[in-house]
């Protein structure tokens, strides 16, 4: 969710069906920024304050990436 005070160009935006300004998701799920060669974020100076506040490798972390790693899991044999 974006912040009055955070200044993301408008093509990487969306409105949330709840009308809350967020941004984009590309087809395959990520967020439009991201570049998903390198995994990271293009917009790295100027991204989101939520963003920024994002602690790497903390609780909400460690449960995103056993979320997204559960699916990847159930197609293994
Ligand atoms: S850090 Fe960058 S790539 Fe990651 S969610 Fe925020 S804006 Fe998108």
């Amino acid at each position: 969710m974006l912040m009055p005070e955070d200044r993301i160009p408008a093509h990487l935006t969306t409105t949330s069906p709840e009308g809350l300004l967020v941004m984009a998701r590309g087809e395959d799920g990520w967020c439009t920024a991201l570049d998903p060669l390198r995994m990271n974020c293009t917009i790295y100076d100027q991204r989101p304050d939520t963003c920024r506040r994002f602690v790497m490798d903390g609780t909400y972390c460690r449960a995103a990436r056993k979320d997204y790693q559960q699916p990847q899991a159930a197609l293994l044999p």
